[in-house]
């Protein structure tokens, strides 16, 4: 996937641009509640390539001064994106704030592309020349207003950064991270995981998105940590908004194969856990609740009955996920994760033979004959496995109309009980086979 953010001084259009992008030309991968509703980050498909788009201009920071707001919004530009797209205005000319801004994103090595807006006449789009002066090479000219120029620039990110191979079933390094909201523990729970003895802390490799990766490996089993970025950075005043932290998140759980969802005993569930949580289900990830800060509850011997209870409220959406209680602290039950991953991660890229698999079937129908509807019955011909990461079966049907939700869903369950998918979600499709 590429991911550019847009930056520039306020009213120069980042939001029509980020608006025109995501509304016209990529096709939406994701909506989420909560998250694009005031839409700050979008992901979608250009011409077959996975596109993240990030509006800096729509993260506000409460009591923050107009160049710090902008400074802020240029380091998440550099730190989020693999290219930047820095957005001036033909009628204002070449300000003293964009001038700041090129100053600022000098200190990046990433690609920087200069677009300027509102060129909405041949008039105004002779006039992008003067914006040469920036020294950012080339001036697009965009009209936000009549969605003009967009795919020039667009063509151009994609020549700028190659095609980076998807993440594949037999790589052999699992790759996760741990998600949830600031001081639920994340960065103590890395660090209990690392200091264990039965780890080996192999590298902490730099990637191409100057974030920080950590490798380790434990019985010859390599990991690697996503996004200690979001740890490394802390002390960001950024790193509090909400909304930067759910972007963050979301980031963060696309670059992993598992993800690793952190509650705070002491805190209980918060609507911005159910967000995370929902979009790493939506990707398809493996996951796992971990609920930390254990030892800081006062217990008896129905507080994790409970807890577990309303987890599994909260979270129904996400009823395969196991949970593990744990304390970075006291270190109590942080040395079963590793094998936890290592499970769920397996469970994420099960491949199940398709005759084991019509053996179920078989016996699924038993139990729950299809549905039939005005004397027509459903007939669910065979099922088989087209993918994994998640786990992806088709049903040959004889009629759509015919299959319910409800069914797919019990088709799926029985898969779960007779395969091990614990921590995976499971895709059914039906497909038609006349
Ligand atoms: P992050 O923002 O999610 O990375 O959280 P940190 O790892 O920085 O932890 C935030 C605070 O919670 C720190 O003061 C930690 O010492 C404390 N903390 C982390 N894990 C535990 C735990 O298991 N038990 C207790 N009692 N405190 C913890």
């Amino acid at each position: 996937a590429i991911t550019i953010a847009i930056v520039g001084r306020p009213n120069v259009g980042k939001s029509t641009i980020f608006n025109r992008i995501v509304g016209d030309r990529i096709s939406i991968v994701e909506d989420i509640p909560g998250v694009t509703r005031d839409r700050i980050y979008a992901r979608g498909e250009w011409l077959g390539r996975t596109l993240n788009v990030i509006d800096t201009g729509g993260l506000e920071f409460n009591q923050a001064d107009f160049m710090t707001q902008i400074h802020m919004q240029a380091e998440i530009a550099m730190d989020e994106a693999d290219v930047i797209i820095m957005l001036t205005d033909v009628r204002d000319g070449i300000t003293k704030t964009d001038e700041m801004i090129v100053k600022m994103l000098r200190k990046t090595k990433k690609p920087v592309i200069l677009a300027v807006n509102k060129a909405d006449n041949p008039e105004q789009r002779a006039e992008i020349y003067d914006f040469y002066r920036l020294g950012l090479g080339d001036p697009y000219p965009l009209s936000g207003a009549h969605g003009l120029g967009i795919g020039d620039v667009l063509e151009h990110v994609f020549q700028l950064v190659p095609r980076e191979p998807d993440m594949a079933d037999d790589d052999e390094t699992i790759t996760f991270s741990l998600i949830g909201r600031p001081n639920v523990g994340k960065s103590s729970l890395v660090n209990t995981i690392l200091g264990e003895e039965r780890v080996i802390v192999s590298q902490v490799a730099g990637t191409t998105r100057d974030a920080i990766d950590t490798e380790f490996v434990i019985d010859e089993q390599p990991f690697r940590i996503i996004d200690t970025a979001g740890i490394r950075k802390k002390g960001k005043v950024y790193e509090k908004t909400e909304k930067y932290a759910v972007m963050r998140a979301m980031r963060a759980i696309e670059r992993s194969q598992v993800a690793l969802i952190v509650i705070n005993a002491e805190e209980g569930i918060q609507e911005q856990d159910k967000t995370i949580a929902g979009y790493a289900h939506e990707e398809g990830k493996a996951i796992i609740i971990v609920v930390n800060k254990w030892d800081a509850l006062k217990k008896d011997n129905q507080t994790m009955k409970e807890f577990e209870k309303d987890i599994r409220y909260h979270f129904q959406f996400i009823d395969y996920a196991p949970i593990v209680f744990v304390s970075a602290k006291t270190k109590q039950r942080v040395h079963q994760l590793p094998d936890l991953i290592q499970r769920v991660s397996d469970n994420h890229k099960r491949r199940v033979q398709s005759s084991v698999l019509n053996e179920v079937l078989n016996q699924a129908v038993l139990i729950n004959p299809a549905p039939s509807d005005k004397g027509r019955k459903l007939r669910v011909y065979y099922l088989t496995q087209v993918s994994t990461m998640p786990p992806t079966f088709v049903a040959f049907i004889n009629d759509k109309e015919l299959m319910h939700f409800s069914y797919e869903r019990f088709l799926s369950n029985q898969i779960r009980e007779a395969f091990d998918f614990v921590g995976t979600p499971i895709h059914m499709i039906s497909r038609e086979r006349k």
